[in-house]
């Protein structure tokens, strides 16, 4: 009798023998119908001649096992498997290696078992169904003479901790060896492959546990092999071709240091392991072997500087332009793919015998796909936007030919007219949510932004609109919403109103908007929600919708009132008494370096790009988490990945050829507190030139507690001791709007949202980088501090700047003094609309406060004492103090 070979051997028409010596056995993947779409798709259309052509691909690209998948629920796999194992036989170039059984079906692995050339490997077995299933399937495979791939899964899951993983080898390795008579050779482990730098705690050991146990297992259960399928180990860098491709080959070289002997590899997503950058390699050792508490953060963010790098797998992109036209057309809208839209459009319309059935019907059929992915969370706002720039430049094509047929016209599934109303400039959320019921067969409307309420009712009539949408961002934004729908009900019009927008609640849309409309109005918080409500107004039968909107606004109102009543408030005066008190005496008072005005009439765009806080920019996309953490959310992480790749794209272009404009102005001034709430600033002759008017908090606090105003930062006069303030605006928004009109006139609503977004961020930076410098150069309290960019935005420095309309100053109106105390428009061209917002919109202004205790807070409700009180200050009627300030609706 030969003595039996303890090497694990396979065969094909050639033999392939498992040795010390041999190097990693590469499993080729690429017929497997869950990996490979192009495949799935020759074997759905029975085109197995173009099947064995990626098999003879993949050989020929030193694949050295084939594993063969059917898996797929619209197809009959056991015959699928049959079919392309015996066609393999007759194919020598192919059959020359040994085939892998790829199948979660056991009936799919017997049938495949049953015609296969040679000794194939399975993949796999486990006990996961219990022992008795496990030496049933084990015994066959040993009939059928083939070896097998045991996954470390068992009957209470799959293996996820150096424990669980040796436990179950073992135990498997027993069973088939002691019970089964299974050779050891012929066992080969899959202890599964995770991925790591998930930003989860209980990720963070997947690599480093895999390694152990793939050494456990070689040194412990004699003659059996490991394998694993590797690229899900960088998982979670999808889209970063590069960090991917090194965390694949890093992974992979110290696997089979550990002892892996084979596995599935995609070549495409493998960089040689010495040509790893090694400041790339080190980060990303340390998280595979979770060296650092921080390995993640810290490959995190040297990720983004490789992020540009992009590589693109050309073929595999590009497979889908093989499909049949409507999956074509589906496939570009749902991947926002411009490129070839406007060929198959074409295609499609010499198909159709009209050129409006291509909208109604290729195009709108790829839409619901976009819909139904959109309403059932598993496509996002970014990617909607983007399907809708290839719907418009699809219709832009289609137009004429529509036009030159006369009677065809597009039928909507109703008008819907979104203006921003007068006196405010904010348009990103509205021009999302345009675009998102764009997206559903609505015709939009969209008159832009500081629309006119006599222009927002004047196009509703004339233009029969189904629906109006009203968006604003800032306080005084509300009031025109409830005086255009005052003016609505005058006009006697019954079309629905949605209401969004930053400062919108629904408390406010339910006391202050409802009881002045006698027909629907919603507040509207997300565009997703924009198409279900406009759904449900628009339906044919829409009175109990409508009822019950109404009854739930009732509801609401009444609790928010009653329940504003329970707190107790107490007089202007009384707060007064009860300030922020700081000993002068003892705080050192610094007098800025440098008095007076400065203006920054071009700033480098590129140096503010370090000061960007990205948070924010992905909330503007209904993107919800922290950066850079967000990029590896298990939910939205891909999409918040596309969309700041996006963004770097154009944001490296504004960079590169500045196409926005930075200026800045900003000035300290002396200054001292009068009266408790006003603050005088002086200038150079002690005279005062400007009054800023603070307000109080006036909620029933604890004994201790204080109630603040911002005034309580600034020594008072009474106290002899000279202080000093600070004024600033910035912006970064000149250029914005003509950019987003080019954007617009191409179709590009996207970039159009995308620019605005960039533009905003990059004003918050600017404001965070001004700062900086006031506080390190001009006032220069600072000289010793070093803050990171993270400790910026956290506000970790001493003083603050707060912004006029923001919670601890919410009147608008001291924008007025403030423009005028640095002469704002007149240095730097930034304007104030009637309602106070700033043109261009991505703007920051505020005040400088130097004093260590400076500190931001919320006002709270206003009482109407103060209201008379501030009214009288500021020398305007009680009427008008109520329309900046929105007393009642303070504390929402
Ligand atoms: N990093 C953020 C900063 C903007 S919001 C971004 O890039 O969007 C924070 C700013 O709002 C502060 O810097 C301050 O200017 C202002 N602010 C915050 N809280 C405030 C408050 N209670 N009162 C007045 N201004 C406030």
């Amino acid at each position: 009798m030969a003595r039996r070979n303890t090497y694990l051997t396979l065969s094909g028409l050639e033999p392939l023998v498992v040795t010390p010596e041999s190097n990693f056995i590469n499993v080729g993947e690429r017929t497997n119908v869950t990996g490979s779409r192009k495949f799935l798709r020759l074997i759905k259309e029975e085109k197995y001649d173009e099947a064995l052509d990626v098999a003879r691909d993949q050989v020929e690209g030193g694949a050295q096992i084939l594993d063969v998948n059917m898996d797929e629920g619209m197809l009959d796999g056991k015959y699928a498997m049959i079919k392309f194992l015996n066609l393999i036989a007759s194919e020598p170039d192919i059959a020359r290696i040994p085939i892998m059984i790829d199948s979660s079906k056991w009936d799919i692995i017997e049938a495949g078992l049953q015609v296969v050339q040679g000794k194939c490997v399975v993949n796999s077995i486990s006990l996961k169904e219990g022992e008795d299933e496990f030496i049933r399937q084990a015994k066959l495979i040993k009939r059928y003479g083939a070896a097998v791939i045991v996954m470390a899964f068992d009957e209470v899951g799959q293996a996820d901790t150096y424990q669980r993983r040796i436990d179950i080898c073992k135990r498997s390795y027993d069973v088939l060896v002691n019970q089964v008579n299974f050779p050891p050779q012929d066992i080969i482990f899959d202890p599964n492959i995770f991925p790591v730098a998930t930003g989860m705690d209980e990720h963070r050991l997947n690599a480093l546990d895999f390694f152990k146990a793939t050494k456990w297992i070689r040194e412990h259960l004699p003659h059996a092999n490991v394998s694993g399928g590797v690229s899900n180990v960088s998982f979670s860098f999808r889209g970063n071709t590069i960090v991917r491709e090194a965390i694949n080959s890093a992974f992979l070289y110290h696997a089979i240091q550990h002892g892996m002997t084979l596995g599935i590899v995609n070549p495409t997503l493998l960089e040689v392991y010495d040509e790893i950058p090694k400041d790339l390699l080190q980060h990303v050792e340390d998280v595979l072997f979770d060296r650092h508490e921080d390995a993640t953060e810290r490959l995190l963010d040297f990720a983004e500087t490789v992020k540009g790098q992009k590589k693109e797998d050309d073929t595999k992109v590009l497979e889908w332009r093989n499909a049949p036209l409507q999956e074509r057309i589906t496939h570009a809208l749902v991947k926002g793919i411009d490129a070839f839209i406007v060929e198959d459009v074409e295609e499609a319309r010499v198909l159709s015998v009209k050129p409006i059935q291509v909208i109604e019907g290729h195009l709108m059929i790829g839409m619901n796909v976009v819909g139904d992915l959109f309403g059932s969370g598993k496509m996002f706002l970014p990617q909607v936007v983007k399907s809708a720039r290839v719907m418009k430049k699809a219709v832009a094509y289609l137009q004429p030919f529509i036009e030159a047929e006369k009677d065809g016209k597009q039928a909507f599934a109703g008008k819907i007219l979104m203006a921003t109303v007068k006196g405010d400039v904010h348009d990103i959320g509205k021009n999302i949510v345009s675009v998102v019921l764009g997206c559903n067969n609505y015709e939009i409307i969209d008159l832009g932004v500081m629309v006119p309420p006599e222009k927002i009712i004047e196009t509703a009539v004339k233009e029969n609109v189904d629906v109006i949408g009203l968006s604003g961002l800032i306080t005084p934004s509300l009031d025109e919403m409830v005086y255009l729908s005052k003016a609505m009900k005058k006009e006697n019009l019954t079309i629905p109103l949605i209401i969004g927008g930053a400062t919108t609640s629904k408390a406010h849309t339910s006391v202050k908007i409802a009881p002045h409309y006698n027909h629907t109005v919603v507040h509207i918080n997300d565009a997703s929600r924009a198409v279900t409500v406009v759904g449900n107004l628009l339906q044919k039968d829409n009175k109990a919708y409508k009822a019950q909107i109404r009854e739930e606004y009732d509801k609401f109102r009444e609790q928010f009132l009653t329940r504003g009543k329970r707190k107790e408030y107490i007089s202007i005066d009384v707060a007064r008494q009860r300030k922020y008190q700081i000993d002068w005496a003892t705080s050192e008072i610094v007098k800025p370096k440098q008095l007076g005005i400065q203006v920054i009439d071009h700033f480098d765009l590129a140096q503010l790009e370090a000061y960007i806080d990205w948070s924010p920019f992905f909330r503007s996309w209904d993107l919800h988490g922290k950066f850079p953490d967000i990029l590896n959310d298990s939910v939205v992480g891909q999409q918040a990945q596309d969309l700041f790749k996006d963004a770097q794209d154009l944001l490296k272009r504004i960079l590169e050829e500045q196409l926005l404009k930075a200026k800045a102005i900003f000035g300290l001034f002396p200054a001292n507190t009068i009266n408790d709430d006003d603050i005088e600033v002086y200038d150079d002759n002690g005279n005062v030139q400007a009054t800023f008017l603070t307000l109080r908090q006036q909620l029933k606090k604890r004994d201790g507690v204080p109630n603040i105003a911002l005034a309580d930062f600034i020594a008072p006069k009474t106290s002899g001791i000279q202080d000093y303030i600070g004024g600033f605006c910035v912006t970064t928004g000149f250029g914005t709007h003509e950019l987003a009109e080019q954007f617009e006139a191409a179709n590009d609503d996207y970039n159009s949202i995308m620019i605005k977004a960039l533009a905003d961020r990059l004003a918050e930076a600017f404001a965070e980088y001004l700062h900086e410098h006031v506080r390190k150069d001009v006032w220069a309290y600072a000289l010793d501090e070093h803050l990171s960019n993270e400790e910026l935005i956290k506000e970790s420095y001493k003083g603050i700047r707060p912004a006029p309309g923001y919670p601890a100053c919410p009147d608008h109106l001291e924008k007025t003094t403030l423009w005028r105390l640095l002469d704002v428009e007149e240095h730097i061209g930034v304007k104030l609309t009637e309602s106070l917002a700033m043109w261009p919109a991505a703007s920051v202004s505020g005040y400088y406060f130097g004093h260590p205790e400076a500190k931001y807070f919320g006002l709270g409700k206003i009482t109407e004492n103060q209201l008379k009180d501030y009214a009288k200050r500021r020398q305007i009627s009680e009427d008008q103090a109520r329309k900046w300030l929105n007393p009642n609706l303070a504390e929402t």
